[in-house]
């Protein structure tokens, strides 16, 4: 299994757009949220060789511009595109979907969505004093389960003991926004401490994770750490 990283605040080289949010393409069929902007997205597709027709399934972590931005685009292109979105997407959400012809899935628990790939469902979560529920990719691998998480609001280690308790097994990396940008570093080492405490043996922190939280992240898990960046491949066993 490879991973693309399609959208993201840093980049390999030039030739990809930045921007905030992120989008990870599972293999060739999943695309786990969508970055900002569809110029971005679809820039950064042509870049690494994914076409929008080979796409059956887009899993949007949450209903936040960041995440959702570049769906229009990529529906312009290919509106066979099945859409996984949690049952509190707003309803202009869901009809803009309907309306680009698309086939619009809420998901409130575990789901698989493609063969070894599977979405946690909705989680409970908040933002800004609201309710945000949000749901993060799970892939199984021969070397564990891989975890992809848009802004984690329900919170990182919440996300990951859901999918210890849904799924089982270990879990080999977490990749995608943490939110920790406004966490004090002491629960961040906490956090940390948990992460080990859970077995995870690689993490790709990004977006709105938080430098600070990034850096620390880093120094732990040193060659283990992921800098994820648009542009990039990562490889997930053979
Ligand atoms: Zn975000
Ligand atoms: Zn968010």
């Amino acid at each position: 299994m490879q991973i693309k990283v399609l959208a993201d605040s840093n980049a390999v080289d030039k030739r990809y757009s930045i921007g905030w949010g992120v989008s990870f393409l599972a293999g060739k069929e999943v695309l786990f949220d969508t970055g900002e902007k569809g110029q971005s997205l679809l820039n950064n597709m042509q870049q690494m060789d994914a076409l929008a027709a080979d796409i059956k399934a887009v899993v949007l972590s949450h209903d936040h511009w960041d995440h959702t931005g570049g769906l229009w685009a990529l529906l312009e292109q290919n509106p066979q595109i099945k859409v996984y979105a949690c049952p509190n997407f707003s309803s202009e959400f869901k009809e803009k979907v309907m309306s680009a012809g698309a086939e619009l899935v809420e998901v409130s628990r575990l789901t698989q969505i493609a063969e070894d790939i599977y979405t946690t469902g909705e989680i409970a979560g908040e933002y800004g004093g609201g309710y945000m529920a949000e749901q993060s990719l799970i892939i199984k691998s021969q070397r564990g389960l891989v975890v992809l998480t848009g802004c984690a609001h329900p919170g990182i280690i919440k996300i990951l003991e859901k999918v210890k308790e849904t799924l089982g097994g270990n879990i080999y990396l977490v990749m995608g926004g943490f939110h920790l940008m406004k966490t004090d570093k002491r629960v961040v080492a906490l956090i940390i401490n948990k992460f080990r405490q859970l077995g995870v043996k690689k993490v790709g922190a990004t977006h709105c994770s938080g430098k600070e939280a990034v850096e620390l992240f880093r120094k732990e898990y040193q060659d283990d750490f992921i800098s994820v960046k648009a542009g990039m491949v990562i490889k997930i066993g053979d």
